[in-house]
């Protein structure tokens, strides 16, 4: 009787914010959540999975697919190249399903204009120095790397207004349970349903 057409989430932050462990925990709460997979020339770090986490291809192959608009959008971040299966966005949609997407600023800004109608979080850690605590607590980065990412941080903060909903991640539970609540109520928006009520079609009065 209703129907729903599938709808992109897609959520931003500034490293070190835990938008990871949050997508990983919304997934696990909402099982029939699709992830999109991105493609990135940055090298993997210990215990990430290609194909799982991220494809992880050579700038040439990068590039090949950027131009021949197979990338939904991409963009550079920390000096590496990342982006988003076109295809694979148009396909999970066709099967009706919501897309779960961890993309950085840029991203987002380039699928907004794509698909306006998608649910945009941004996720921000309780302070810069608890944000600084957790990317060294990370230890998979370098200093340099670390100052890198500090310094987009605050670039990648001032663009908060350009999303729906904002989430602080004080308390993994907590934050998790704020996405659960924004992706449980957007599902619900009138204006994603299509209503199949044979009496209402019919004109019938009330
Ligand atoms: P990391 O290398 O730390 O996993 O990710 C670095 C940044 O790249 C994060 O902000 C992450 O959200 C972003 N990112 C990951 N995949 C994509 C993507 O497909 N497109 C864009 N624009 N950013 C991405």
């Amino acid at each position: 009787m209703i129907q729903r057409r599938g709808m992109l989430i897609v959520v931003s932050a500034p490293s070190g914010a835990g938008k990871t462990s949050l997508c990983e925990e919304i997934r696990k709460h909402i099982s029939d959540l699709a992830y999109s997979v991105s493609y990135t020339t940055r090298s993997p770090r210990p215990g990430e999975v290609d194909g799982r986490d991220f494809f992880f291809v050579e700038e040439s192959v990068f590039r090949q697919m950027a131009g021949r608009g197979e990338l939904a959008e991409w963009a550079v971040v920390h000096g590496n190249l990342y982006g988003t299966s076109a295809r694979f966005l148009e396909q999970a949609r066709v099967r009706g399903e919501d897309i779960l997407l961890d993309i950085d600023t840029q991203g987002a800004r380039q699928l907004r204009g794509r698909y306006p109608e998608g649910v945009y979080v941004f996720v921000l850690a309780p302070s810069m120095k608890e944000l600084e605590q957790r990317l060294l607590e990370r230890k998979s980065d370098a200093p340099q790397e670390i100052a890198l990412r500090l310094g987009r941080a605050r670039e990648e903060i001032a663009a908060w207004r350009e999303y729906d909903y904002l989430i602080v991640n004080e308390d993994l539970d907590e934050a998790v349970h704020q996405l659960q609540a924004i992706i449980v109520a957007e599902r619900a928006r009138t204006t994603r349903l299509t209503l199949a009520i044979p009496d209402l079609d019919e004109g019938g009065e009330s």
